[in-house]
């Protein structure tokens, strides 16, 4: 029998950078019986691994992605002094007990175990860029209970399956909700409650926009990533909720867990599809004047801001100009709403060049067809 195990990664990887990936089906050859395991797949996801694998009506078996021992909270992620965030929040809440802080970057991971340790934390830190031993013995160290707390980058925990693992905090966030529900799952293992901490803010959803633009199968891409940060941003539905109506299960009962369940209620989402068409329209407005409009730009211009930038660039003399003022408190507020757009596509956020250093990205029209037939409708909490 052959077993493909991480049998997403077909999927994943095989479409970016391990194409023989998907020609595992020449296998077949062999006549022998062929499984497939993977721990996340939504259903399209199997569907291409069987396609690859050339399986014919397979048996899929598919247990529950909701782990109830897992209770989710995003928390906003400070621009300054974020691993400072992170080590008050483990030494006031996680005191005393094992966890994983998932980093983006290599050199995070080492500074992030620096201020754990600065605070009193046994931490260490594991990476792909380390030298082999070191990264073996920092491991046993976390995996051996001699140290609390293990900063590292994605590839730790495949295959790790550690008793007593007490809270995953994430302190920016991965690519996709695939990769966050993955490493999220390495917590509770042995039954008992874990806390899942995600740190998000909208600048670092651009650290991935600048790798995924570079994918050669990049919008597929963009759309996984832009499910992770509409996971974050949402206020309306149970975070395990969200999670199973992703993996195309059922929805189940709210998990009473998680931070949306913490709150007193849920907040009422408003019809908000009028001001999407007229941010669409704005920005469209405000690039015949300006090539390359950052978000900054449309929201002021959205909210009539009287700022110099606004003005010398004549954003002020677009009809939409100002318009925002009667929906949106202030621009931080239309800020937050055209965020949302760009999560749900209807606003593409683009980098400048891959070369540039610069992380200012710009807005052109996303999908939009359907926002102005009036096939769609958008809904909104502020
Ligand atoms: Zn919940």
């Amino acid at each position: 029998m052959f077993v493909v195990d991480e049998a997403h990664c077909i999927d994943t990887w095989g479409k970016d950078f391990r194409p023989a990936y998907q020609q595992l089906g020449i296998l077949r050859k062999y006549g022998l019986p062929f499984v497939a395991l993977t721990g996340t797949a939504t259903k399209q996801t199997s569907s291409i691994i069987s396609t690859a694998l050339q399986m014919e009506n397979p048996e899929e078996v598919r247990l529950p992605c909701r782990r109830n021992n897992l209770c989710f909270s995003v928390v906003a992620k400070k621009e300054l002094k974020a691993k400072d965030q992170v080590a008050q929040i483990v030494s006031s809440d996680f005191d005393g007990l094992c966890g994983i802080v998932y980093c983006a970057r290599q050199a995070d991971t080492v500074e992030m175990a620096f201020e754990l340790k600065e605070r009193g934390i046994p931490a260490t830190y594991y990476h792909a860029g380390m030298e082999g031993g070191e990264r073996i013995r920092n491991a046993n160290m976390w995996l051996e209970d001699k140290i609390k707390v293990m900063c590292c980058t994605n590839p730790f925990g495949m295959g790790i399956d550690k008793k007593g693992v007490r809270f995953v905090i994430h302190l920016t966030l991965p690519s996709s909700l695939e990769d966050y529900v993955k490493e999220s799952g390495r917590g509770g293992r042995d039954g008992d409650n874990c806390s899942c901490i995600l740190l998000f803010r909208f600048a670092d959803r651009s650290f991935h926009l600048r790798n995924v633009a570079a994918m050669p199968f990049s919008e597929d891409s963009l759309t996984l990533l832009n499910s992770l940060a509409d996971f974050c941003m949402q206020t309306s539905l149970c975070r395990q909720q969200f999670i199973a109506r992703y993996f195309d299960e059922n929805l189940g009962e709210a998990c009473y867990c998680c931070d949306i369940c913490q709150e007193d209620s849920f907040q009422e989402q408003k019809d908000l599809t009028l001001h999407a068409r007229n941010i669409i329209d704005c920005l469209r407005q405000i690039s015949t004047l300006e090539g390359k409009p950052k978000l900054t730009d449309l929201a002021m211009t959205y909210m009539g801001s009287k700022a110099k930038t606004i003005i010398t660039q004549r954003f002020n003399t677009v009809a939409q100009y100002g318009k925002g003022k009667d929906q949106f408190l202030n621009v931080n507020n239309a800020t937050k709403f055209i965020q949302f757009l760009i999560f749900k596509g209807f606003i593409k956020e683009n980098i400048r060049s891959l070369e540039e250093r610069m992380t200012i990205n710009y807005l052109t029209c996303g999908n939009v067809v359907d926002l102005v037939d009036g096939r769609c409708q958008v809904f909104f909490n502020l």
